[in-house]
């Protein structure tokens, strides 16, 4: 394309709300032949509330939600910022935990009036030698087959409660995947939540594709083993998780409405998160490099 084309492309593109890099940029949406979608805060609104509250046996509903609230309440992540919402509402004022650490892609850990409390997925609770007993484990399990998050809180030593976190999808979401594909793109959707989640939300929006389960530092070898296998990949997200995966991808597709660290790592800026424009965005690309199949 000549370069007057490429200016009429990407001026056309703010018009569409797609802030494109540099002209170079279009080159790379000629071979994309997959398109890798981050789930939360992507194809869902990443918005999250607390459902329900599942405790063992002892514990009172209060007790669950002031501990794991009060950690919850130093994180940012979205599953972390609807526990501490819930909690606020539902017990009141939360205390200042007296130690506190993330750890990414599986929660939070730390020290609430004395108590050692870990909050987030069963995982985070294995590594500590703890798990759900049976009955709060077929609370997870029936939270997680319909989509919902199944938040796991611990502390001193036992497993105590499971919170049920929900997200919502895009009501675009699943209209962008069609698009995506009559682009001759095929959709993955790829996620550090659990497989039913993912597989819940998969078949909401209409992808076979799921790759669940992925801790944050991984994200980004799931995409070079996919340029690996010789496919060509657009990656979609919003999250600080999702910006090495950005850059890796062929062609990075960063949400408007997520970080800054992926919108810096991406080639190109869906400003207003509208999934939908991500396949505009590629399609307005090869038109404009003459190419559009
Ligand atoms: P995603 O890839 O869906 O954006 P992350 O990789 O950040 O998510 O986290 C993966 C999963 O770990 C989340 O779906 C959630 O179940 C759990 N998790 C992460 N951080 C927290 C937290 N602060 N509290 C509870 N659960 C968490
Ligand atoms: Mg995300």
């Amino acid at each position: 394309a000549t370069p007057t084309a490429l200016m009429v492309g990407t001026g056309r593109g703010a018009q569409l709300g797609i802030l494109i890099k540099g002209p170079e940029v279009l080159e790379s949406t000629r071979r994309v032949d997959t398109v890798v979608l981050d789930k939360t805060g992507t194809v869902t609104t990443g918005r999250m509330t607390l459902l329900a509250v599942h405790t063992a046996d002892a514990e009172d509903e209060k007790t669950v939600l002031r501990l794991a609230g009060a950690l919850e309440h130093a994180s940012e992540h979205p599953v972390a910022r609807a526990v501490a919402a819930g909690a606020l509402e539902r017990a009141g004022a939360l205390p200042v935990p007296e130690d506190f650490a993330n750890v990414p892609g599986l929660g939070v850990q730390g020290v609430v009036e004395g108590h050692a409390v870990l909050v987030g997925r069963r995982r985070l609770l294995a590594e500590w030698a703890m798990e759900l007993p049976a009955a709060l484990a077929a609370a997870a399990e029936e939270a997680e087959r319909s989509g919902r998050t199944a938040v796991a809180v611990a502390w001193d030593g036992r497993a105590r409660a499971v919170l049920e976190v929900a997200d919502a999808v895009k009501g675009t979401s699943a209209e962008a995947v069609r698009r995506l594909r009559a682009l001759g793109l095929t959709p993955v959707l790829l996620t550090g939540d659990n497989r039913a989640v993912a597989e819940a939300v998969a078949a909401e929006v209409g992808i076979d594709e799921v790759i669940a389960e992925v801790l944050p530092e991984d994200k980004v070898a799931v995409v070079r083993r996919l340029q690996g296998e010789g496919r060509t990949v657009a990656m979609v997200g919003d999250g600080v998780n999702d910006a090495a995966a950005l850059a890796q991808a062929d062609l990075g597709l960063a949400m408007g409405t997520g970080t800054d660290a992926a919108i810096e790592a991406g080639d190109l800026t869906l400003v207003r998160g509208d999934l939908r424009v991500a396949a505009d965005a590629i399609r307005l690309a090869r038109r404009t490099l003459g190419t559009i199949r």
